[in-house]
């Protein structure tokens, strides 16, 4: 695996891969791997010819009072895990190599980017648009593959691939939980060992609200309120947010309907770490 740290790097090998008419996939990452992303790896190996995983700890995309500085990272584990995983190329680059003096441009999604994250993290999501479609013009890919635990990102990123004529498909790729149910991420190394027990409160408000579908709730207010009187037993964890909204356009819903794709997310901040977790279902009579 080649390890490559500016943009110019990367476009001289990946030109080469190209021009021999290889399927390049991409996986985009913050790095601190776990094995959610390590599955994304995987797959974009079994499905391509080249497979390109980035880790850049993307300023643009932390909030004044986020955890920038503190985000965890661990180069040389993370170079070996996606070795062992099969990436052919490691992009990886500072962040001068991507924000040189002068950079001065956002790319900001509309709609999709304002409800669930977007309303306590309001200038995250152009962080996210805006290094997402750098990558995509360095790297060049057919797919990038991306994680459910993310689902909100996925959307945007779907998005702007279609509204800025991106030649590549986004992959959207299942949840990695840890064998109790917690989603697996990076923050979750923040916990003490009485709030990873209270994290479970964010999984176990999505399987409580899918019940309550399931027994016939068709009234969103109704949903919410058991997903958060589920959260608010986290103890020390303040619940964010507990969602229902429409799966396809993010937007909020009153009733249910039949035949509906739904999105249930749940979202807690602890003292050292925002933890989020979500799950799709569809409504059925
Ligand atoms: P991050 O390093 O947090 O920016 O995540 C990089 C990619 O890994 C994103 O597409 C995430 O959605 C994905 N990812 C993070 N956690 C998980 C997980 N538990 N299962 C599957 N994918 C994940």
């Amino acid at each position: 695996m080649r390890i490559l740290r500016s943009p110019q790097a990367l476009h001289n090998v990946l030109a080469v891969r190209v021009r021999r008419n290889k399927r390049v996939g991409f996986v985009p990452t913050m790095g601190y791997l776990h094995e959610g992303h390590l599955s994304l790896v995987r797959r974009s190996v079994r499905e391509n010819d080249v497979t390109v995983a980035s880790i850049f700890v993307n300023p643009l995309q932390f909030g004044p009072a986020e955890d920038l500085s503190r985000y965890p990272r661990s180069f040389r584990r993370d170079a070996a895990l996606l070795k062992r995983a099969g990436a052919d190329l490691l992009f990886a680059p500072g962040a001068k190599a991507l924000y040189p003096d002068g950079f001065q441009t956002t790319v900001t999604v509309g709609e999709l980017t304002k409800g669930l994250c977007g309303r306590t993290r309001p200038t995250h999501f152009a962080g996210v648009a805006t290094v997402v479609s750098k990558l995509l013009n360095i790297v060049g890919p057919c797919r990038v593959y991306l994680g459910q635990k993310d689902y909100q990102q996925f959307k945007v990123i779907e998005r702007l691939i279609a509204d800025l004529d991106i030649p590549a498909r986004a992959v959207l790729c299942p949840i990695v939980r840890e064998k109790d149910g917690l989603a697996m991420s990076s923050r979750n190394v923040f916990l003490s060992p009485t709030e990873r027990r209270e994290a479970l409160v964010l999984s176990r408000a999505l399987s409580e609200g899918a019940r309550a579908i399931r027994a016939g709730a068709r009234s969103a207010r109704a949903v919410r309120k058991v997903m958060l009187e589920t959260l608010k037993k986290a103890g020390t964890g303040r619940p964010d947010y507990a969602e229902i909204v429409d799966a396809r356009t993010l937007r909020p819903m009153v009733k249910l309907q039949s035949g509906m794709e739904v999105l249930l997310a749940t979202a807690v901040c602890f003292p050292k770490a925002r933890l989020i977790d979500n799950r799709t279902l569809k409504v059925t009579t």
